[in-house]
C-alpha cells in the first residue's frame, strides 16, 4: 500500500499549527502537500519485498569462491525515533555460491530497506538477510556508515560523528575474513 498523501497533509498542516505558525501564509501553504509527496518518497519502501530485486539472479555453478564487493552505495533512510534522515554509504560483500547477481540489483536492495522509518542496526541485518535469502551465498557481509540528523541538527549536535554498523552471515562472518574484506574497503582511498 502506498503511503496516504492526504492523511500527511493534515497531520502536517497540524503540526504548523502547533508550533505556532500559520499553516496558510504564504510561504507554507504548499508545505503539508511537499511533505507529503516527499515522506511517499522516503517511505516507498514499506509496499515492496527487497528480495524480489534478486529474484533474476544467474546460475554460476557452485563453490566458486571468489568474493563480490560493490563499496560505497550511496543511500538515505529515516530514522525511526525522530522521522529524520539519516545518510551514508554502504558496502556489501558476497560469496557466490550457485547464483551471482546484476551489481545493479545491490543498491535497489539497500534502497528499498532503506525507505522504511528504520533504525541503522536493523537496516544493516535486513540488507544482510535479504542477501542470504535471496542469493543463498556462502557468506555476506555489509557494513554502513552513516550520518544521522537526530545526532547532528539536535540533541548533542555531533556533527562529525558517524556511525558503523556490520552484519556477517556464514563465512564472512570470521574474524580474518571480515578483516580482509574492511582492508579492500579502505583500499585506494
Ligand atoms: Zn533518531
Amino acid at each position: 500500500m502506498a503511503v496516504d498523501r492526504v492523511r500527511i497533509e493534515a497531520a502536517v498542516a497540524e503540526i504548523l499549527a502547533a508550533i505556532g505558525e500559520d499553516p496558510a501564509r504564504p510561504g507554507l501553504r504548499a508545505t503539508p502537500r511537499r511533505v507529503a509527496e516527499s515522506y511517499g518518497e522516503l517511505f516507498a519502501g514499506l509496499a515492496v519485498d527487497p528480495v524480489d530485486h534478486l529474484r533474476d539472479a544467474i546460475p554460476v555453478g557452485p563453490h566458486t569462491g571468489e568474493l563480490v564487493l560493490l563499496r560505497d552505495i550511496a543511500f538515505r533512510s529515516v530514522c525511526e525515533h525522530h522521522l529524520l534522515p539519516f545518510l551514508g554509504i554502504a558496502h556489501l560483500a558476497y560469496v557466490p555460491n550457485e547464483r551471482v547477481v546484476g551489481l545493479g540489483k545491490l543498491p535497489a536492495v539497500v534502497d528499498t530497506i532503506a525507505a522504511r522509518p528504520q533504525m541503522q542496526e536493523r537496516l544493516t541485518e535486513e540488507i544482510a538477510e535479504a542477501l542470504q535469502i535471496g542469493l543463498a551465498p556462502l557468506g555476506v557481509l555489509v557494513v554502513l556508515d552513516a550520518v544521522h540528523g537526530c545526532v547532528t541538527a539536535r540533541g548533542s549536535r555531533q556533527t562529525a560523528s558517524s556511525t558503523v554498523t556490520m552484519a556477517s552471515r556464514g563465512s564472512l562472518a570470521e574474524p580474518v575474513k571480515r578483516a580482509e574484506i574492511m582492508a579492500l574497503i579502505g583500499s585506494g582511498r
